[in-house]
C-alpha cells in the first residue's frame, strides 16, 4: 500500500467523540500516523509482526498497522469510550484488532517481550506531569523496537530517560495540526511540532 493511500484510509476514521483533556485525547493526524507506520514498515517492523499500540485511543495507529499487514495488533487504552471508537474504526475497515482496557503504568498483564513492535502517540505530559514516562517503561518491556510520536525537543530527555534500556536510533520531524478541541484552546487550529522517534531496546527492562 502506498503512503498516500494509507493516509487516505486513516483520514476517514472517527475522532474522539468526547475527548478528555486530562488524558490528552488528541487523535493522531492521519498524515503523521501514516508516516510513522510507513517508516516502520520499510524497516520491516510491521508486516508479519506482533504490534502493540499503547494508548491506542481512536485506534488510528493500530488500524494502520493492521492495514500494512501486521500479523496481530493489540491496542490498549485506559478509556472505554476511546476503545469503543477504536472498535468501530476497525470494523469500518474490516480489520480485526484486540482491544484491551488497561492503564499504562499500573500493573496490567503484559508479559515481557510478547510483541515485536510498539507504536504509540502517548500523552506528552502537558496535563499530568510525567504522564509519558510509564509509556517508555511499558513499551521497552513489551517489545524490542518502539516508534513513538513526541513533542519536538523531547529527544534529550528521552535519551536520558531510557539510557541503559534503550537507544534512540531514528528521528523524523513533523507537525500536528490540531483543531480547537478543548475549552482552554484559544485558536481555531494550532500547529504543534512533533518528532517521530525510533527507540531500540538495548538492555534488560
Ligand atoms: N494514538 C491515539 C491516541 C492518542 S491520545 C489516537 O491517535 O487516537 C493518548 C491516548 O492515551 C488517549 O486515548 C488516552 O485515553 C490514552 N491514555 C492516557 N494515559 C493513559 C494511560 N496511563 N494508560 C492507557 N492509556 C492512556
Amino acid at each position: 500500500m502506498r503512503l498516500k493511500h494509507l493516509e487516505m484510509k486513516l483520514q476517514r476514521l472517527r475522532g474522539f467523540p468526547a475527548p478528555r483533556p486530562v488524558l490528552e485525547q488528541y487523535a493522531t493526524p492521519a498524515d503523521v500516523a501514516a508516516r510513522l507506520l510507513y517508516h516502520a514498515s520499510i524497516e520491516d517492523a510491521i508486516a508479519g509482526r506482533q504490534v502493540l499500540d499503547l494508548g491506542c485511543g481512536t485506534g488510528v495507529l493500530a488500524c494502520g498497522a493492521a492495514l500494512l499487514g501486521a500479523e496481530g495488533v493489540v491496542g490498549i487504552d485506559v478509556d472505554i469510550g476511546a476503545l469503543r471508537t477504536a472498535r468501530s474504526n476497525a470494523e469500518s475497515l474490516g480489520i480485526d484488532l484486540a482491544l484491551l482496557r488497561g492503564e499504562v503504568g499500573a500493573a496490567f498483564p503484559l508479559r515481557p517481550q510478547t510483541f515485536d513492535t510498539v507504536v504509540m502517540n502517548p500523552p506528552f505530559g502537558a496535563q499530568r506531569k510525567h504522564a509519558d514516562r510509564p509509556f517508555f517503561d511499558c513499551a521497552l518491556m513489551a517489545a524490542s523496537v518502539v516508534y513513538g510520536i513526541f513533542n519536538a525537543g523531547s529527544l534529550d530527555f528521552i535519551e536520558k530517560y531510557v539510557k541503559g534500556r534503550g537507544e534512540v536510533t531514528g528521528v523524523v520531524e513533523g507537525s500536528f495540526v490540531i483543531p480547537r478541541t478543548f475549552a482552554f484552546h484559544r485558536k481555531d487550529r494550532v500547529e504543534i511540532p512533533v518528532e517521530v522517534l525510533k527507540i531500540e531496546r538495548t538492555g534488560r527492562c
